[in-house]
């Protein structure tokens, strides 16, 4: 077992509530070259169209992932013995100035990119994804696996804006960076601006499970239609937490009921394992919406989830 990986400190030693709080207790880098997996946080909620605060996001998660261990309790993973995790601190960004905060966004995830680590990220809200991508999938479309209440692919608020937490997947199809063809969407519900409004996913080739098929099939069918669409080829994970029922995950900006429980969430996920994955994020949580840090808590669980079918497929590929 390689011992100079780099791991949590030892809450044997130091207890939870004390330090400085980084993800998951783990050591600090400057230079993505130095780990795997780069944990990175994008405290930036420019592209929210109704609550804000998920730029509040990265700072809370960190908080509540200091009660993660070191051993996922189902799939025996142990992240930190298979590859280098580290905390790359926070992605640049300018609260007051959407583009600008995009192309910060997207230059440090090139920079992580090229130093061949792959990105677990926290929000945030869902545009982050979308600088993201044009770092990660520069070279070639890749796939997704999408939790969230809402599809994400509408066009333009306010006029003409492209640019919204409500449509970075169209953006991202647009540009090349997404393939719709690989790309399932999973929890999708709640009202919608027009009966028409799944007409830009459905047309590309999503495939979009409501969280009333999710209900039907259950967890083992829908992890097989997940699996089905995506394929072996790249692909990228990104969970919006508003997927989760609000009694699960209250601090989110577009809460809508009739959602996901937090063990559902995470047998998806861990049902995951074993996909060709090339990055994912935990976005939306929103701290001035939350009760008790239950959000965060539920974010940091999730990223932990996360890390482990993440370590796993990159151990999978040496
Ligand atoms: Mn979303
Ligand atoms: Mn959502």
């Amino acid at each position: 077992m390689p011992h100079d990986f780099p791991q949590p400190v030892d809450a044997a030693e130091v207890p939870r509530f004390a330090g400085i709080p980084s993800f998951m207790r783990l050591p600090i880098f400057e230079d993505p070259a130095q780990v795997d997996i780069a944990l990175v946080g994008v405290p930036w909620d420019g592209g929210t169209t109704n609550r804000a605060g998920a730029r509040h996001g990265p700072r809370e998660v960190r908080n509540q992932s200091s009660l993660m261990r070191k051993v996922h309790h189902v799939s025996r993973i142990a992240p930190y013995d298979l590859v280098r995790v580290g905390d790359l601190g926070d992605a640049p960004v300018n609260p007051i100035d959407l583009l600008d905060a995009l192309k910060r966004i997207e230059g440090f995830y090139r920079r992580i990119h090229a130093a061949g680590a792959v990105p677990l990220s926290v929000g945030g809200d869902h545009l982050v994804t979308l600088p993201i991508f044009r770092a990660l999938a520069a070279e070639r479309p890749i796939g997704m696996v999408h939790f969230d209440a809402h599809s994400d692919t509408n066009d333009r608020y306010f006029g003409d804006n492209p640019y919204t937490h409500g449509t970075p997947f169209r953006r991202a199809i647009e540009e090349g960076l997404l393939d719709p063809r690989r790309t399932v969407q999973i929890g999708i519900r709640g009202s919608v601006y027009s009966a028409d409004d799944e007409a830009f996913a459905k047309e590309c080739g999503i495939r979009v499970i409501h969280m009333e098929e999710f209900v039907a099939l259950g967890v083992e069918a829908t992890l097989a239609e997940a699996r089905r669409v995506v394929g072996d080829g790249p692909t990228y994970v990104s969970f919006d937490v508003d997927v989760l029922d609000p009694a699960f995950a209250p601090g989110t900006g577009t809460p809508e009921i009739g959602g996901m429980t937090t063990l559902q969430a995470q047998h998806m996920v861990r049902g995951l394992q074993g996909l060709n994955l090339v990055g994912a994020d935990v976005v939306e949580v929103s701290p001035p919406f939350d009760l008790g840090g239950a959000t965060a808590l539920v974010g940091a669980t999730m990223m932990f989830e996360l890390l482990c079918i993440l370590a796993d497929a990159l151990a999978q590929r040496r």
